[in-house]
């Protein structure tokens, strides 16, 4: 099971699951909310095993320590991004650091973490190895090189952001700092650079994407949807017949064969 709980500013979860581990990525989510979204897809917050956590935005670590308390989970991070989340009231025995680049293993589940280029501490995305099948998450990422891109390359399914529309962002109602934040390296990954990266992992074998982290106020799921469809069409491959494109709802969960709705 690989599936979005929340996605976007307001809040960032993922589970995966290969029916023996139970992991979430990131915990940008009250508890109370957690367990009702959990329960509505069939997870015992009992069943978990780790969170995970790519950095400390507060839509990616809101209830990460709440959570990790009551169920005494431990949480997996970069060594800069737990400094950076002390205030989470994690405690001592629960803080796992981690390396981006080194594999380690939490229960049956195989994890690679992969630097990623964020205004953050350390940001890192995971991957996932469960059996053959490798899984990522990869959003808050202010563009794709190539490291990004062998990382994620091999997924069968992957979580992408597809933050915003440009000339939505460029026109909107943000102030100018924040658009540049945002535009820049270290900011989110527009609609088009989701596109472009979506093509490349297609044609590395990926056939499920959902898009994720779409932005409320610079963008719409159609946009999103519209832009990596239209692109891979160009290049032969078609959504819907060789690949699941999907998007990430923003305030539950979504799985990667849920199709888009208007
Ligand atoms: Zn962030
Ligand atoms: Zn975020």
């Amino acid at each position: 099971m690989f599936l979005s709980l929340v996605s976007g500013s307001t809040g960032n979860c993922s589970v995966i699951s290969d029916g023996k581990t139970v992991l979430l990525s990131d915990c940008g989510l009250g508890v109370r909310r957690l367990e009702e979204l959990l329960a509505s897809v069939g997870i015992s917050p009992l069943s978990i095993s780790a969170i995970l956590v790519t950095h400390e935005h507060s839509d990616h670590i809101k209830g990460a320590g709440i959570v990790s308390k009551k169920y005494g989970l431990p949480v997996f991070a970069t060594e800069e991004t737990h400094l950076a989340m002390q205030n989470c009231g994690i405690s001592e025995e629960n803080i796992k650091c981690i390396s981006s680049d080194t594999d380690f293993e939490i229960g049956t589940i195989g994890v690679k973490a992969f630097s990623i280029p964020h205004d953050a501490a350390n940001p890192v995305g995971y991957s996932f190895f469960c059996g053959n099948n490798k899984l990522t998450v990869a959003t808050d990422m202010g563009h794709i090189d190539d490291y990004i891109l062998e990382n994620i390359k091999g997924s069968i399914a992957v979580i992408l952001e597809s933050n915003h529309d440009i000339e939505m962002l460029k026109n909107g109602r943000y102030p100018y700092f924040l658009k540049r934040r945002i535009l820049g390296d270290f900011g989110h990954l527009s609609n088009t650079d989701a596109a472009k990266t979506a093509v490349e992992l297609l044609k590395s074998g990926t056939k499920y994407i959902m898009l994720g982290h779409i932005s409320a106020d610079n963008n719409t799921p159609k946009a999103a949807l519209l832009e990596t469809a239209n692109l891979a069409q160009q290049n032969g491959i078609v959504a819907g017949k060789d690949f699941t494109l999907s998007v990430a709802n923003r305030y539950i969960p979504t799985n990667f064969k849920a199709s888009y709705k208007e």
